[in-house]
């Protein structure tokens, strides 16, 4: 991902650079993208990109490989498709990860609507590029645990609580308006208490854990719903989820994912996309690149994009991840990572391989940053020391 700045998001606005080209980043209103947007989504895709699409963790769609003259037309293809925010400041403020897996009881597309609307008055100016909101109220356990974010709207049996990350607790509110006011009010909390460093960046977990404490008003003793496990692809209540192996798919095959739909694809934070009423995958079993079988090896698996496309890897990653995934035991995890960023997985897996000029180095239980356990590996050396 080279290009990118520390503590700062990217958008469409402002896009990286990588060694295949602009990478734009699109954060799709409400999570959401209608069946005709998606599928003129993809046609922009290929035509002004390399076809490339990736899904991030935060709920984001990416484009690879965009010619810098290309990036005008693309944007003005973004903007009439309704994906492209006014300005960049209001683009980066509208950091709100939304659950895809919603349903009509509480209505948290209000709660996630007034939140980017209320982010876009200039009082918010001074957020951190990473604050973020995270709306995962849906009744009955939390999907977003893992989802980073400053402040949460979350379900607690059969009302709705606000939380500043890092609080066991938060305050039970009546209705969505209350949410975004108490949310807000969070926020604003944030920037008076000092929660902005020198370099611009802060988040309110760190901000609690020096000892601050919000007013009486913003806070409660309302404890958070359980966290359900992890989704996986396939059907679930409500519609099915469709994964994007090592988290990316093509135009082609998002335009087939935009056939299948019956109404809005929601964009999910877990390399998934969720379509709502949908009850099977036959339209989509033989589609390239996509995951409907909760036990596929490819589950097992992440990787960064590795070289060529980023100019800082040490090698190749993703090949090496689809010809190790057959032999990642069920419930282990493998990460190739280019380099020791690991941008694909910053925390922890069971193994991760880091490339480092063609071979890898083998971190056990570890970050890519973290000691290696084993220098100078092939992949068949790695393969005998995952299975072993
Ligand atoms: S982890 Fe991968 S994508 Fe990130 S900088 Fe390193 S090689 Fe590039």
């Amino acid at each position: 991902m080279s290009g990118a700045v520390k503590g700062w998001c990217p958008g469409a606005h402002r896009p990286m650079t990588a060694a295949d080209g602009l990478i734009v980043r699109v954060r799709p209103p409400l999570g959401a993208l209608s069946p005709e947007t998606a599928a003129g989504f993809a046609a922009l895709a290929a035509r002004w990109g390399s076809g490339r699409i990736e899904l991030t963790a935060r709920a984001n769609l990416q484009l690879r490989g965009v010619r810098p003259g290309a990036l005008e037309a693309l944007l003005a293809g973004l903007d009439a498709l309704g994906l492209l925010d006014a300005d960049p400041a209001t683009e980066a403020r509208r950091n709100v990860v939304l659950t895809p897996f919603r349903d009509d009881a509480r209505d948290l597309e209000a709660v996630a609507a007034g939140l980017a609307e209320g982010l876009a008055d200039p009082a918010f100016a001074g957020l951190p590029g990473k604050f973020g909101f995270v709306v995962d109220a849906a009744p009955g356990a939390r999907a977003l645990t893992g989802v980073s974010g400053d402040v949460r709207v979350e379900g607690s049996g059969p009302a709705m609580v606000v939380r500043p990350d890092g609080a066991p607790t938060g305050r039970i509110v009546t209705d969505a308006a209350e949410a975004v006011a108490l949310a807000l009010a969070l926020a604003r909390w944030f920037l008076a208490a000092g929660g902005v460093g020198p370099d611009g960046r802060g988040r309110m977990r760190a901000l609690l854990a020096t000892g601050a404490l919000p007013p009486a008003a913003l806070v409660g003793a309302a404890t958070p719903d359980p966290a359900a496990p992890p989704p996986r692809p396939g059907p679930r209540a409500g519609g099915l989820c469709v994964a994007a192996a090592l988290g990316e798919m093509s135009a082609d095959a998002l335009e087939r994912v935009a056939r299948a739909a019956d109404d809005a694809l929601r964009v999910t934070p877990f390399r998934m996309l969720f379509l709502p009423r949908v009850a099977s995958g036959a339209l989509l079993g033989d589609v390239a690149g996509l995951i409907l079988d909760p036990d596929d090896p490819l589950l097992r698996v992440t990787a960064c994009v590795g070289a060529p496309d980023c100019a800082e890897a040490g090698g190749a990653t993703r090949g090496a991840a689809r010809a190790l995934a057959p032999y990642v035991r069920p419930g282990s995890h493998l990460h190739v990572s280019g380099c020791a960023k690991g941008c694909a997985r910053p925390g922890p897996a069971p193994w991760t391989l880091v490339a480092r000029g063609g071979r890898f180095d083998l971190v056990a239980g570890g970050a890519a940053r973290d000691a290696p356990a084993a220098l100078d590996l092939t992949p068949d050396d790695a393969r005998r020391r995952i299975q072993g």
